[in-house]
């Protein structure tokens, strides 16, 4: 398949670059290296795929093309556009999806596209797919920036979709968020909740995008998959979120700042098993709209995690308690019956393997970090 994937550099997209790239589609990435953390951490990300000499521009190892462009500005939608008209059509593949080579821009030396997905009648040049992951992230940030984040989460993603509609692109798969819920005191969370009382902005750019999601869904026949993802950690994990901190202020023998009493629970995901829900949701082929958990099904409170982090790590933390922060929920979990009979998804690693994963990779790389 030929997918869009937005996002690419960051934590998430980078992994579900290097699986697509190893399942043997064609990628063309789009990340604007917003400065919400540096530059350097997202170059290291595609690290891999980059041509040689650290040069984006001529960024490819196989079938890996990146553009730069912020999916807010109008121009992004003319250049995506310019590079979609200029893939070739070639005859629907297996199953009826279109498996287009590159355009002379993307060198080819992976193995031939799988597709076998796409209904049969798209027979146009363009993209299969659109894996939309790039956003501004983080609860706490959206508080201090909440224009930046309409802007850089829900006017993207219309310009996406909007995209996505001129295009006539089906599949369409969005990075939502477990924050959609809410104060919600009925867990496990399901999709049959009510999500209409977000505690931050950023939370309500997440229920923004699925509504905008169903608009064009219901006009248009895009198939919308809306995922909502449950505080994904692993390797590559941004350097805002509580692991990486923790990990690094323990090694460094600073305090870590614990908000509230560590009774706090959260359904820590790991990054692995987002990325099979991500690909999971790349070939269903059913329903035009969908909301769907990628959790873990499991809490780990605040304190759990501390000491699993001490454990793993070999060393205790210093503990420099704080007020509990605005925006931060109380408790996470995910109900992932949906995911799982939609796409069999089956999260499979636990809370401890993966801290011990994300800790292998920090070691490997703390320089860069
Ligand atoms: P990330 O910050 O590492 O990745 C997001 C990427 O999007 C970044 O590389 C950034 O440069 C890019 N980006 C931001 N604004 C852009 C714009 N206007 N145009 C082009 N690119 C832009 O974050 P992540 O943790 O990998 O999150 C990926 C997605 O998953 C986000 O949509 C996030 O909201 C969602 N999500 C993440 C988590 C989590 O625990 N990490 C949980 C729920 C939802």
């Amino acid at each position: 398949m030929k997918i869009l994937l937005t996002g690419c550099a960051g934590f998430i997209g980078s992994h579900t670059l290097d699986r697509l790239l190893a399942d043997g589609h064609d990628v063309i990435g789009v990340d604007n290296f917003d400065p919400f953390y540096h530059r350097a951490l997202k170059t290291a990300n595609l690290a891999a795929h980059l041509g040689s000499g650290d040069c984006l521009e001529s960024s490819s190892q196989g079938r890996f093309e990146l553009v730069e462009a912020d999916l807010a500005e109008p121009s992004t939608y003319q250049k995506l556009k310019f590079l979609a008209d200029s893939l070739p059509s070639s005859p629907p593949s297996q199953g009826g999806v279109d498996s287009r080579s590159g355009d002379g821009v993307v060198a080819q030396s992976s193995p031939p596209s799988q597709g076998g997905v796409l209904p049969p009648e798209r027979e146009r040049g363009g993209f299969d797919a659109i894996i939309h992951l790039a956003a501004k992230a983080g609860v706490r940030h959206s508080i201090e920036d909440p224009i930046g984040y309409q802007r850089a989460n829900v006017i993207a993603t219309q310009n996406l979709l909007e995209f996505a509609k001129d295009e006539g692109i089906k599949q369409f798969v969005f990075a939502s968020s477990s924050s959609v819920y809410g104060v919600n005191p009925n867990v496990p969370w399901s999709e049959t909740h009510d999500v209409s009382g977000p505690i931050s902005p950023y939370a309500s750019t997440k229920v923004s995008c699925e509504l905008l999601g169903h608009v064009y869904s219901h006009l248009y026949g895009i198939r919308f998959l809306g995922l909502r993802f449950f505080t994904v950690y692993g390797p590559r994990q941004r350097p805002d979120l509580a692991i990486n901190k923790f990990v690094r202020l323990i090694e460094a023998g600073e305090p870590i700042p614990v908000f509230g009493d560590g009774s706090t629970r959260r359904d820590y995901t790991f990054i692995a098993d987002i990325v099979e829900g991500i690909l999971g949701s790349l070939h269903y082929q059913g329903s035009n709209y969908e909301v769907i958990n990628l959790g873990n099904d499991q809490t780990v409170t605040l304190s759990e995690m501390i000491a699993t982090i001490e454990e793993v790590v070999g060393k205790k933390a210093i503990i420099d308690r704080q007020p509990e922060q605005p925006g931060d929920v109380p408790q996470t979990w995910a109900d992932v019956t949906k995911a799982n009979q939609l796409f069999g998804y089956q999260p499979s690693i636990s809370f401890k393997e993966g801290v011990a994963e994300f800790y292998k990779w920090w070691q490997q790389n703390k320089t860069v970090l």
